[in-house]
């Protein structure tokens, strides 16, 4: 299995390139909405703050991003696996628990990147609807709109810490749910991947 695309069934809501200024917004929404998500964080991002005890204390998953967001299929098997390996001693130091996922930056990998992923008992998860809000900062609704039109269960939708996302997260969650999907919690990589 070389990169995770789908889960079992639900929908997942994913959250890359924190921790952020926007997490507590984002967790706020979540919770009032009753909706677990996953959290792939940088490890130059990190530093130890309430925000991050909360994203675990409410169930949410973190997984790792890459230590500097660097493109994998760019670099060396060195570079890389100084990249896989230092991002996630810093997270496991951080938040005290086993990182076991891992999401390529921009999700480009390669041959390398997956075994030195196995090499760390990581699994790679990339998703199958992007949701392009970083290219919308002036017209949020778009990012919901692009979605909800393509999501469907067993949906992995990638999202960001961004100012955009946090104004149209609770839209998002409710026009999902008017689709007649559920949402899957941060076990459903678990499910994917037989844990
Ligand atoms: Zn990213």
């Amino acid at each position: 299995m070389p990169s995770i695309t789908q889960i079992p069934s639900g929908v997942l809501l994913t959250f890359d390139d924190g921790p952020s200024e926007y997490v507590i917004p984002l967790l706020n929404i979540l919770k009032r909405k009753h909706v677990m998500a996953f959290f792939f964080w940088l490890g130059e991002n990190l530093s130890p703050s309430q925000s991050i005890s909360q994203v675990l204390a409410e169930g949410h998953g973190i997984g790792s991003h890459g230590f500097h967001h660097k493109i994998l299929s760019d670099l060396s098997y060195q570079e890389q696996y100084w990249e896989i390996q230092q991002s996630k001693v810093a997270l496991e130091n951080c938040i005290q628990s086993p990182i076991r996922f891992f999401r390529p930056p921009n999700g480009r990998m390669n041959e390398d990147t997956i075994a030195i992923a196995k090499s760390f008992h990581l699994h790679c998860v990339r998703w199958n609807i992007g949701s392009w809000d970083w290219a919308h900062a002036h017209d949020p609704d778009t990012i919901a709109d692009h979605v909800v039109g393509h999501v469907s269960s067993g949906s992995i939708v990638l999202l960001h810490e961004l100012p955009q996302t946090v104004i149209i997260l609770e839209q998002l969650i409710d026009r999902i749910r008017e689709k007649g999907l559920d949402f899957a919690g941060p076990e459903a990589l678990d499910l994917r991947v037989g844990l």
